[in-house]
């Protein structure tokens, strides 16, 4: 069995994505050619945003918004505890300082309270200038951004969605990647809607963001004049073969592979609701299922059924084993544990399952099993 299986999503596709490889090859236009702007266009209409623009991977995505707004010495970006170190990192790497906020247990994604304590702890301190919130869709559910937007507007910070985990989900319909001042995702193959390689994106609502995106992303070049550099940018482009592949594979996402994994995550539920915590999905929220996530009683727990589902041939992955503070690159930060009560305990306890929109109800039945009789 397969964590997320890529091969059966491709046996369905085939003729499509071939097509759309060979189609570039033969254009030979492997630098932003067509099928990058066919993508961006669909993208963003399908957010429910006014642009879209492609670059190199989800992290660059997230290094180019905060290049926008200038993140740099002294600029205090809060970011959640428990997620994938890229939201912390870029911050970092621009000289900004990635303010951690600790989560609520039951949805993984970042408290809003723990938020705006971190946020006056900072402006107490009087050391950073707040500047940036990044919410991060942890496994494919949207933040809390009903309590999170009016926060950041009271302190006069923005906001960029980290949805490299939540493209396709929503809250009342409201799609994921347009929440905020702008949001990004990545094209990771293992993501909700992934590529063959790397590939990332960006969405905004503003014309000349839109503009200077798209020069950061060539060395910060001029729309008119590729030698005329008129600001330091990176080499950050989404590639053309990705874009190929990604657009029979969003196609799919859009018409039935949203709807298929959700499926998946009712079959999940039903079965295991009764014996276990079973992500927990607000009232008028859609998860996209990047991951399916069980939070165990204690760590003793978690660790002999991941053994039993091993010997039963049943992959399972523990996202993540510490929070963001923890990491040994924010060492010198000496961040306390006692300030991320909810990320030690989720570290700790969670268990993410075999996920995808391709998993059958027997897969589901026979993983089950698995686990209610351990
Ligand atoms: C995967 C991921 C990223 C980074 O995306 P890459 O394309 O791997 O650079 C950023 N944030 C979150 C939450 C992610 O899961």
């Amino acid at each position: 069995m397969e964590f997320r299986d890529l091969k059966e999503q491709y046996r369905r596709l085939k003729p499509e994505i071939d097509a759309g490889i060979q189609a570039v090859i033969e254009s030979s236009a492997f630098i932003l050619g067509k099928p990058v702007k066919e993508l961006e266009d669909k993208m963003a209409a399908y957010v429910g945003r006014k642009h879209c623009v492609g670059c190199a991977n989800g992290t660059d995505a997230l290094q180019l918004a905060l290049m926008i707004w200038g993140i740099g010495p002294g600029d205090a970006v809060f970011t959640s505890d428990f997620t994938y170190f890229a939201s912390a990192g870029t911050t970092s790497i621009l000289g900004g300082t990635p303010v951690l906020v600790d989560i609520d247990l039951r949805t993984f994604n970042m408290d809003p309270d723990d938020l705006e304590e971190q946020i006056q702890r900072v402006i107490a301190e009087g050391k950073l200038t707040p500047k940036v919130i990044i919410p991060v869709d942890l496994f494919g559910q949207p933040a809390d951004y009903d309590r999170i937007l009016p926060i950041a507007e009271k302190y006069g910070l923005k906001v960029l969605e980290d949805g490299a985990q939540g493209f396709g989900g929503n809250i009342r319909g409201k799609l994921a990647c347009s929440f905020g001042d702008m949001s990004t995702t990545s094209f990771f193959p293992a993501k909700p809607l992934g590529c063959y390689g790397d590939g990332g994106a960006i969405f905004t609502d503003d014309d000349e963001v839109d503009a200077r995106l798209r020069s950061l992303r060539a060395q910060g070049k001029s729309p008119v004049d590729k030698y005329d550099n008129r600001e330091i940018g990176m080499n950050s482009r989404l590639d053309t073969l990705q874009a190929a592949i990604l657009l029979p594979k969003f196609k799919a996402f859009v018409e039935h592979e949203i709807d298929d994994v959700n499926q998946v995550a009712a079959w999940y539920t039903e079965r295991l609701q009764d014996h276990f915590i079973t992500p927990f999905v607000p009232e008028g929220f859609l998860s996209s299922w990047a991951q399916y996530t069980l939070l165990l009683d204690n760590k003793e727990e978690r660790d002999a059924l991941q053994a039993k589902l091993k010997v039963n041939g049943i992959p399972s992955m523990i996202y993540y084993p510490r929070g963001l503070h923890e990491q040994q690159a924010y060492a010198a930060m000496q961040l306390p544990d006692e300030w991320y009560p909810n990320t030690m305990e989720a570290t700790k306890r969670v268990l993410s399952l075999p996920m995808h929109p391709y998993l059958t109800e027997e897969e589901v039945d026979l993983i089950c099993k698995v686990l209610l009789e351990a």
